[in-house]
């Protein structure tokens, strides 16, 4: 039987956020067996989500946990400061562990941040993983690419500029779990207090070693995930309008 991937995926309401999930679902439809697992940073699951999701076309699970204010990233604060997207990835990890069996489930876990850039070649790679997959990631850590390395087929350390000493020292995109691992591993989850560019390494190092890691993407030689940016959107037109005593834009029309 093919595994199925679980994608899940942190999002929260900001101008842009329609035209990334659209851009993301759109990527998911090329993917067979895939179960899209999306949770809104909200109190409550928005209108705008709930209709997206329902007319998508994908199989989906629609979750909501708002991040406490004090974890939040501020305008002001640079944007690697806070861990962003804990408690929405660990309510999908809870999900995922109410709603499948150790002896039964089949398929592996992805963590897909809804504005990053994704080659459908690499749901393929991660599909069959039997632990943790690794791999590359485009446009990650301020270099052209960030990756694990790779010597006789085993990851022995990582090309990163931040902190290449970390046990774990890839991005949420550049790696996948085998279900059934974070299924027999209930205390594997992601922590808002870790230091700043742990989160990953400090779940992997509760669920696996560095030996037993299986490097993917050609071993580790292909860029099948970027980590983009999206650009906020700038209305100061809006304002504009207004202060022109004009009505601005329409608020009735979704955007
Ligand atoms: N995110 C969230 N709440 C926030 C900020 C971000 O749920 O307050 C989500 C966001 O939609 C994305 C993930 O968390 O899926 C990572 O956020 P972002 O892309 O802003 O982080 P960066 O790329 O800067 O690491
Ligand atoms: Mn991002």
């Amino acid at each position: 039987h093919v595994p199925t991937i679980y994608v899940i995926t942190p999002t929260y309401a900001r101008t842009v956020q329609k035209a990334e999930l659209t851009r993301l679902s759109y990527t998911f439809l090329h993917v067979p067996k895939l179960h899209w697992i999306l949770v809104e940073d909200s109190p409550t699951k928005t209108a705008l989500v709930s209709q997206f999701l329902s007319r998508c076309g994908l199989t989906y699970t629609h979750l909501n946990v708002a991040t406490p204010p004090v974890f939040k990233t501020k305008s002001a604060d640079p944007h690697w400061l806070k861990p962003r997207g804990v408690l929405q990835r660990n309510l999908g990890l809870e999900w995922l562990r109410e709603h499948l069996h150790a002896d039964t489930a089949n398929g592996v876990v992805y963590f897909a941040d809804d504005d990053n850039t994704y080659d459908i070649q690499l749901f393929e790679e991660m599909r069959y993983t039997k632990r943790v997959s690794v791999w590359p990631v485009g446009l990650s850590g301020y270099l052209r690419y960030e990756s694990p390395v790779v010597t006789n087929g085993h990851v022995t350390s990582w090309f990163t500029y931040f902190r290449p000493d970390r046990a774990f020292a890839t991005d949420m995109a550049g790696f996948s779990i085998n279900v059934r691992l974070l299924l027999d591993r209930p205390e594997a989850v992601f922590k808002n207090t870790v230091r700043r560019g742990h989160l990953e390494t400090n779940l992997l190092s509760a669920i696996t070693t560095m030996g037993e890691l299986e490097p993917k993407a050609h071993n580790c030689t292909k860029v099948l995930v970027w980590h983009t940016r999206t650009e906020k959107a700038d209305l100061r037109n809006e304002d504009k309008f207004k202060k022109r005593g004009f009505p601005g834009s329409n608020p009735d029309i979704e955007v």
